[in-house]
């Protein structure tokens, strides 16, 4: 039988044009739903806001939902909530986007890094447990690639202490743990809406919780530290309002929330349609023993915001494979580069390389292939058909 030859060493890439790792899916109803409320009386805060968050709280099973500008700022907003203040530690995943860290250093606090398990790249809660100290006041976990972390051990551990759980659900919005949705999860849960999760409003992003208190904290947060916002002195007639904390500018306005109440209703057939991919990609690569995709336990439901896998090969480097792939048209990825290897962190924070050693052995392995809700069969053939290419 001939060999294909790699697109990288001459050969033809098995499709014409790039499959990117991910892309949003926008209907007729989304924009009809835009457009409206662009010729209604509400740009910003109007009641498309309230009816976002109301319809975001039932879909995830919490009593309140707040929307914000990005994910980033749920991230800040949630950590701003825990009151969390310079001298206090906050445990973080290394396996995430820097923003799951970086709000940590907003508020002055400090992450403290704790190495991850190594078939999920979850954070581990015996190293969270190994890295509590009377400084701690939280954890913040991600439910890296869509799967839910191990809540139950994590609490085990926090909660006699006093220690919150901030869930950074960016990539599990429709996923589930123990029969428990994502967004119920932890004291706080963050979401993003960028058009690469989920669901999408351009930009902005969620924080859900059971807890009023922190919900009405959060609400004052995104505007400005200000305790009614414009729409609410319009309701009362009064020109009165007080600053009573700093905030920042983080709203999300009416069209972005008009499309977020179309988008939601149409996660449960992403997350189904992503699931169903994450199935046929782990059929195919089970005959394939130098691909390994990360490991889903058995009581959770995985939502496939990423389909992570580890090449376990000596004879191409991860770089040497993504750049094969990439050739072929195959829009693959590294989801992450570990937050404790980032410049700005080592000079910061005096971290590097040996620091963590699961997460950083899994990096050097890790590969992001495509998913999203519209890709067809045939796509997922291509790059199934890439990766059998490489014959390594
Ligand atoms: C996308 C993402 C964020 C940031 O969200 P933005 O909306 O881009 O600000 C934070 N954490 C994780 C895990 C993410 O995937």
């Amino acid at each position: 039988m001939s060999r294909d030859v790699l697109a990288i060493n001459g050969g033809d890439p098995v499709r014409p044009t790039l499959l990117p790792y991910g892309r949003q899916h926008i209907d007729e109803d989304d924009i009809a739903a835009v457009v409206e409320t662009l010729r209604s009386d509400w740009l910003t805060t109007g009641p498309k806001v309230d009816e976002f968050e109301r319809a975001f709280a039932a879909f995830t099973g919490s009593a309140h939902a707040v929307a914000v500008s990005s994910g980033t700022a749920a991230l800040h907003a949630a950590v701003y909530a825990l009151n969390i203040q310079p001298g206090d530690e906050v445990i973080v995943t290394p396996m995430t986007f820097a923003a799951s860290a970086n709000a940590i250093l907003y508020q002055g606090g400090t992450p403290v890094f704790a190495d991850v398990q190594p078939d999920t790249l979850l954070i581990d809660p015996e190293q969270v447990a190994a890295k509590i100290t009377p400084k701690t006041k939280a954890v913040i976990a991600v439910d890296y690639a869509g799967q839910p972390c191990d809540y139950d051990a994590l609490r085990a551990s926090t909660e006699p202490r006093g220690i919150k759980i901030i869930d950074d659900a960016c990539h599990a919005i429709g996923g589930a743990y123990r029969g428990r949705t994502v967004g119920t999860l932890a004291d706080l849960n963050t979401f993003s809406l960028h058009p690469v999760k989920h669901m999408t409003t351009g930009e902005g992003g969620v924080i859900t919780t059971n807890d009023a208190e922190y919900a009405q904290r959060m609400r004052i947060f995104r505007n400005h530290g200000i305790t009614t916002d414009h729409r609410q002195r319009a309701q009362t007639g009064g020109f009165f309002y007080e600053m009573v904390d700093l905030g920042f500018n983080y709203r999300i306005n009416d069209f972005q929330c008009a499309l977020g109440i179309t988008q939601l209703k149409k996660v449960p057939a992403s997350v189904a349609r992503r699931q169903e991919i994450a199935r046929r990609y782990d059929e195919r690569f089970a005959e394939m023993p130098y691909v390994q995709p990360l490991h889903v336990r058995a009581d959770v439901a995985h939502a496939y915001h990423l389909y992570m896998v580890q090449f376990e090969t000596e004879r191409m480097s991860r770089a040497e494979i993504f750049k094969a792939l990439r050739a072929e048209n195959i829009g693959v990825n590294v989801h992450y580069i570990p937050v404790h290897l980032h410049p700005y962190y080592q000079k910061r924070l005096g971290t590097g390389r040996g620091m963590l050693p699961i997460v950083e052995a899994a990096y050097d392995r890790l590969i992001t292939l495509p998913i999203f809700p519209d890709m067809s069969d045939a796509d997922i053939d291509d790059v199934v058909r890439a990766v059998r290419k490489l014959e390594i």
